[in-house]
């Protein structure tokens, strides 16, 4: 799985990243991180939270 951001979408509201804080995270500078772009399979059950509870529909997950 590869996780994309669309940074123009996202408003950093960090909900992503309490769904999934090895994945994503904003940082002081008020900018999503995506800590790792190809997360292992244990993370996919979060990472699929995380994209789900963005309210921008800023994280596409895709196959690889
Ligand atoms: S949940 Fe969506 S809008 Fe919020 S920080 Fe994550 S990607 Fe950005």
């Amino acid at each position: 799985m590869r996780v994309r951001v669309d940074f123009d979408s996202c408003d950093s509201n960090g909900l992503c990243a309490a769904e999934a804080p090895t994945v994503f995270e904003v940082r002081d500078d008020d900018f999503l991180y995506v800590l790792q772009e190809n997360p292992p399979q244990e993370l996919w059950p979060e990472v699929t939270r995380a994209a789900n509870a963005c309210p921008k529909f800023a994280i596409t997950l895709e196959e690889r």
